[in-house]
């Protein structure tokens, strides 16, 4: 331990040996805050404080799974695998379980994703006859979210004369009524909804002191990082759970606090010397991550902003490239720029593209950039669009799986009783769904016993309903044998789930296909990461879990060379070296919508700063002079934060003087690319992008160095390794995602079920199905 701990400087030391108490670490960017929380959880074992004492509060799990890695090379893994840590989600889901049937939920819940609350939401609507052009679903859902971010339940609302005025003006007189239906609907579909997970663990902890003092013991430890962005509902279940030994470490910095616009709070951080006896307050203040001009120019734009802790963040890392400024035409213009640039950094400095990201305020702006990361053949991926577990043809399959494990999920029933189409209409789903709520039974209970039901169906119809019910309860009788990733294939393929695909033929319904594959890859993976589950149904309640609360950014790898594209919101916490902040423009960042108090746009400017903060060596600010917005041309300001950065660490790149520094980049080296090529790239994108990183343009073969067209050479050879049916013989060694290096021991099967046998060095001998196992021969 001692070894590890001379890895912080004096300043981060203090709060990680505090052993016991309160204490809150406020600190600017990059100056070890998250690396003081991963060591102090390190700290507290090696002091004897047990694994399973300690709680640790991510925002992301992707982070968490960091953390935990870090945390197992210090004190090793054996023990790291007892801890607690995660989002606030996905670590209260998991008490949910154990704990929910206080409140009335089967252990076996579902959790609704947003589409799903918005579709339930959305018939609510319907069936209550309203104006769906007034009762926006979205609208009704964030209204309905931020009821229960706030602890105001269907209960509180009724009796809160202001908020139901409010709705009453904003022309939604039935709010509390639709509030009241959904909370109802999720109820008896044995669901909750991702505010829900937060909710239900305050009532639980408030209503039931027994379950409160249990996990007030367990976790005689908290821990919690970008505490600035916690909700109100968060803040509570913290406070609660911490009351009783008061042993909380808490760090975060408000001038990062970019989550208002969904209830955080950013008083949370500034009372929290007042929630708890003996706070120790710490501060960091040297910035491990940039170069000086991105601190400096970091910290002269956060002075603007008249709320604020007053705070010194320096560093003595190099000086480094001034903050690059750069004027676009057009918002293509500014795409083309931006995959230039990441272009010629990379043959420069030979960089990976995994070091590059671009950071914008809106999703829709990625678009452009896309197109121009096409065109240079720069593989690329988008953080936070629809992730890969939302989308329509894996939600199919996982509604199946949620079917088996809750047969009164609505959504998933609604989803799939007649998908594939098998002869159930609109009418008679809606005719079930008047049966259920008048027998107060759940639409799965009436179709089992459709024969006593009061309802006006044909024969034909009645049989259709029986046999779909019949096929479900089948799933569920082989759930309690087989393991996950065979439940799933045999659904895929019994219920003609694949053979509809298959038979679209288009490259959108291949891509389709081979994302299936792909969820049932990834079920085989984490069947196989849990063979020590003895009950198989826990194994697919626990996929589905996983599943609902995984983020987009969970599913990344992190072995995966591509450019990160995504929202700043998505970027906190993370760090690259090169950072292109694109669309700095008046009415879009600042956003146009956050420009009305003084409070809106300075919470714009605490994410200009996470963004620029962001970057390690070079920063780049991007705007355009015109750009495309609901489908209109729209002239453009700079944005202000521009100017509000001391002028002394920018260096503003005009197009002309940018092609006098590099003649290299002007478009025309390369020439488009076919527009055919384009067309059918956009198609299939998601598996394709992968594959463009093999085979580079004629152009670019030509002008590449020797030494890197070697690099990119190995790289495209190691991607083509990627075995298929046959190509494997024993005695081969063979590399695994997530096992690592292995030898083959023995192969049998044959077509798509060949399985090998594998040794691998982690985790001992495990056989896999080849089609999926994603083996590479080494
Ligand atoms: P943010 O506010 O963006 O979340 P942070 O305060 O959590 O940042 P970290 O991510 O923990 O900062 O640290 C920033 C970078 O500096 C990381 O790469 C980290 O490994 C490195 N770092 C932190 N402290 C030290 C140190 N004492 N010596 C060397 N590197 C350090
Ligand atoms: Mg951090």
């Amino acid at each position: 331990m001692e070894k590890y701990l001379s890895q912080l400087n004096e300043a981060q030391l203090a709060p990680t040996i505090q052993k016991d108490g309160a204490m809150i670490v406020i600190a600017g960017a990059g100056s070890g805050k998250t690396r003081v929380l991963t060591f102090r959880i390190a700290y507290l074992m090696s002091q004897g404080v047990d694994s399973f004492n300690i709680l640790a509060l991510t925002f992301t799990n992707k982070a968490a799974k960091e953390m935990k890695g870090r945390i197992a090379e210090i004190v090793g893994s054996g023990e790291a695998k007892n801890l607690w840590m995660g989002t606030f989600h996905s670590v209260f889901a998991k008490i949910l379980r154990f704990e929910g049937h206080h409140l009335g939920f089967p252990s076996n819940f579902t959790i609704y994703d947003t589409q799903d609350s918005q579709r339930l939401m959305g018939s609510i609507i319907k069936e209550m006859g309203l104006d769906k052009d007034v009762y926006k679903t979205k609208q009704v859902y964030s209204r309905i979210s931020s009821y229960k971010n706030s602890l105001v339940t269907v209960k509180a609302y009724f009796k809160n004369p202001e908020l139901m005025e409010a709705d009453a003006m904003a022309r939604r007189p039935k709010m509390g009524e639709i509030y009241a239906e959904y909370v109802d609907r999720c109820f008896k579909a044995g669901s909750m909804d991702f505010d829900d997970l937060l909710l239900r663990t305050n009532e639980l902890l408030t209503r039931f002191p027994a379950v409160l003092a249990k996990y007030q013991d367990k976790f005689r430890y908290i821990l919690v990082d970008e505490y600035q962005d916690t909700n109100h509902s968060q803040y509570l279940i913290v406070r609660a759970l911490a009351d009783r030994f008061q042993n909380i470490c808490v760090v975060g910095d408000d001038a990062q606090s970019i989550y208002a616009f969904r209830g955080a709070n950013i008083n949370n951080i500034l009372n929290f010397q007042k929630d708890y006896d003996d706070v120790k307050l710490y501060r960091l203040e040297q910035n491990y991550r940039s170069t000086k001009n991105i601190v400096n120019a970091a910290n002269s734009v956060i002075e603007h902003n008249q709320t604020k802790l007053e705070k010194v963040v320096w560093t003595s890392n190099e000086e480094g490239p001034k903050v690059v400024v750069h004027r676009s035409l057009t918002d293509g213009d500014e795409g083309r720029f931006v995959a230039s640039s990441i272009f010629e950094n990379k043959m420069q400095h030979q960089m990976p593209n995994s070091d590059f990201a671009i950071l914008y305020r809106t999703n829709a702006q990625s678009r452009a950039m896309e197109d121009a990361l096409r065109k240079r053949e720069i593989p690329y991926r988008i953080y936070g669009g629809l992730s890969f577990y939302q989308r329509k043809e894996i939600k199919d399959v996982l509604a199946y799986l949620r079917l088996v494990i809750n047969p009164a999920d609505e959504e998933a029933l609604k989803r799939v009783i007649n998908y594939p189409a098998r002869g159930i209409g609109q009418t008679t789903i809606d005719r079930l769904m008047v049966a259920a709520n008048g027998y107060k039974k759940t639409i799965f209970e009436v179709l089992k016993n459709i024969d006593k039901v009061d309802i006006k169906i044909n024969g034909g119809t009645r049989n259709k309903l029986k046999d779909f019910a019949t096929l479900i309860e089948s799933f569920q009788v082989m759930n309690q044998t087989a393991n996950a990733f065979d439940l799933a294939e045999y659904i895929t393929k019994t219920t003609g789930l694949l053979k509809e695909l298959n038979k679209d033929g288009t490259p959108e319904g291949v891509v389709k296909l081979e994302n299936v594959e792909e969820l049932l890859n990834g079920i085989k993976d984490f069947v196989e990461g849990q063979l020590e589950l003895a009950d198989a149904s826990d194994s697919l309640a626990e996929f589905l879990e996983d599943v609902a609360l995984a983020t987009d950014m969970d599913s990344d790898k992190g072995d995966e060379n591509h450019v990160a594209l995504m929202t700043i919101h998505l970027a906190k916490g993370l760090e690259f070296s090169h950072v292109y902040i694109v669309g700095l423009e008046e009415d879009l960042f600042p956003s146009g919508m956050s420009m009305n108090t003084r409070s809106e746009l300075e919470e714009e400017r605490r994410l200009f700063y996470v963004a620029l903060t962001r970057a390690e060596k070079q920063a780049y600010l991007t705007y355009a002079l015109s750009r495309y917005r609901w489908g209109k041309l729209i002239d453009s300001d700079p944005s202000r934060f521009i100017e509000e950065i001391d002028e002394q660490y920018v260096e503003n790149l005009t197009p002309i003087e940018e092609r006098r520094i590099n003649p290299m980049l002007s478009e025309d080296i390369f020439g488009d690319a076919p527009p055919n090529k384009i067309r059918f790239k956009k198609a299939v994108q998601p598996k394709l992008q992968k594959k463009s990183n093999k085979k580079e343009p004629e152009n670019f073969k030509l002008s590449v160095p020797k030494k890197l067209k070697k690099v990119e050479k190995t790289a495209a050879t190691a991607e083509n390794t990627n075995l298929f049916d046959g190509e494997l013989a024993v005695g081969n060694f063979v590399k695994h995602l997530r096992f690592g290096k292995g030898e083959v021991l023995k192969i049998d099967g044959k077509g798509g079920d060949i399985k090998a046998e594998i040794r691998f060095e982690v985790g001992g001998v495990k056989k896999l199905l080849l089609r999926f196992a994603k083996l590479k021969i080494i």
